[in-house]
């Protein structure tokens, strides 16, 4: 399965830096071949990287989408509306978003649905918390949010989603997860999907992992076997620093 690599800007850039990272990152484009890398700045910048990477291999995703196509939802954006400005990909539930601003596993399955429905294709963001994981409780929290965000769908539509395994603990926070830990836990995930969809259904289903991935430990995660890309926030904002991080993944799968 081609790797993919997603850069998570969350709250960070303006339209100028935006173009100033995408100008530098085409520059090593070619070096890329075999990685999907993808890019998700905030709203606000979306048309300004939209407008650079036009005729390019990097994707466009965005961070979060409202679960409907229009209506009186002040200050919200639909999935029809980011994919008007040419966005592919759709992070959804965050666990920023699940736990600053308290979105739910239903909100959730709601936006999944929305996604797919506007033909976006979804990173659904799932993990456990650091006190879930002491408590045991890491597979069955996991189990639990991919049932949830999955109830609305065909099980044919299923096979269109990334998932994003995201240890809560691990973001941001510098303290990666053990690449076995997050193997397990990225088998864990495939076995489940199975369950619901059916193994034909998640053969193409790619699984990154998200936590702290940096150049130095990007392909100690993805030369595991249920590991198919990685989520990055910090790391993917700086363009030669991000550059360095797919070259290492790409050199540790190809190796
Ligand atoms: C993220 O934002 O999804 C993330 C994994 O952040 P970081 O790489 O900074 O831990």
């Amino acid at each position: 399965m081609e790797l993919i690599i997603a850069a998570n800007w969350k709250m960070h850039k303006t339209t100028g830096e935006t173009s100033d990272f995408c100008r530098a990152i085409l520059k090593e484009e070619k070096l890329f071949s075999g990685v999907e890398i993808l890019i998700c700045p905030p709203y606000t910048s979306l048309p300004a990287a939209a407008n650079i990477i036009v005729d390019s291999s990097l994707k466009l995703g965005a961070q979060d989408l409202h679960w409907e196509k229009e209506g009186a939802f002040t200050g919200e954006i639909s999935g029809a509306m980011l994919a008007d400005l040419g966005v592919e990909y759709v992070l959804v539930g965050h666990s920023e978003r699940r736990h600053i601003l308290g979105e739910d596993n239903n909100r959730i399955s709601s936006k999944v649905k929305a996604a797919l429905d506007c033909g976006l294709k979804p990173i659904l963001c799932v993990g456990e918390t650091e006190a879930e994981r002491e408590a045991g409780a890491t597979n069955e929290v996991i189990e639990e949010q991919l049932i949830s965000a999955l109830k609305a769908l065909s099980a044919g539509k299923i096979g269109d989603l990334v998932v994003a395994y995201e240890p809560v603990w691990a973001i941001g926070t510098g303290k990666a997860a053990l690449p076995s830990d997050a193997e397990a836990a990225c088998l864990f995930i495939t076995e489940a999907l199975q369950n619901i969809a059916g193994p034909e259904t998640v053969k193409k289903t790619r699984i990154q992992y998200g936590g702290s991935v940096k150049e130095g430990n990007i392909g100690s995660f993805v030369e595991q076997t249920s590991i198919h890309g990685a989520l990055v926030g910090g790391a993917s904002l700086k363009a030669d620093s991000f550059s360095k991080l797919v070259h290492a993944a790409r050199k540790a799968v190809q190796s």
